[in-house]
């Protein structure tokens, strides 16, 4: 568990019952209707016209709104370690959505610093996942392991000297890059790209300051 100060900002814990998400709720609500009074009635009560579909870590430290959006702006998948499979169902029905149906004129796929994925097999801690009844977890993170070891062997700039936070960095920005080109080779994406209607782009969110650079 990470070490956080004793009394939290956060507005929800284990112990909250569902009242109180329901109060949490109401109280979101009227802080939106008083930011943006015709958000729900005339925009999203209305339908959805998101300019952009968002791949994310499923981390809970970053969503959508670090780019400042409102709701009806970001179509979102969020899966672990940002990962995407370019045979995984729920990827590319995602895609076929918001790019065919939605007409978005985006994809970011944004990784993150302090990825608790990547630390996983950095850290050589996925073996240990099946024992901790983690199987789908651990076959999941096949992609993340081979990068790990990948960038271990070549060592470029002494890699393997590199304090930890900074190998995950490093791991984070080439996960990216991976998805990245994972993606291009789907059928819509790359229909997307040849008629100009869609780009795509790989981010990085930095987790200590919130602030996001493009990678790719
Ligand atoms: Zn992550």
């Amino acid at each position: 568990m990470p070490d956080l100060p004793q009394d939290s900002i956060f507005t929800l814990n284990r112990e909250s019952d569902i009242d109180q998400f329901l109060h949490s709720n109401h109280k979101w609500v009227n802080s939106m209707n008083s930011a943006h009074p015709v958000l729900f009635d005339q925009y999203n009560g209305k339908g959805q016209d998101p300019h952009t579909l968002l791949i994310s870590c499923s981390d809970s430290r970053y969503n959508e709104n670090c780019f400042g959006v409102l709701p009806g702006e970001i179509f979102t998948l969020k899966t672990v370690a940002n990962i995407c499979h370019a045979d995984d169902l729920s990827l590319l029905a995602t895609i076929e959505f918001a790019v065919l149906q939605l007409k978005v004129s985006k994809i970011i796929i944004l990784g993150h610093t302090d990825c608790g994925g990547i630390k996983t097999c950095l850290t050589n801690k996925r073996k240990d996942l099946p024992s901790q009844n983690c199987g789908h977890l651990f076959k999941y993170l096949t992609e993340l392991d081979t990068l790990v070891n990948d960038v271990n062997k070549k060592n470029e700039n002494n890699f393997v000297d590199l304090p930890i936070e900074e190998k995950s960095k490093i791991l984070s920005i080439k996960n990216v890059e991976n998805q990245f080109n994972n993606i291009n080779t789907i059928d819509t994406v790359k229909e997307g790209i040849s008629n100009s209607t869609l780009q795509v782009f790989g981010m990085l969110y930095n987790v200590n300051t919130g602030l996001i650079e493009k990678c790719v």
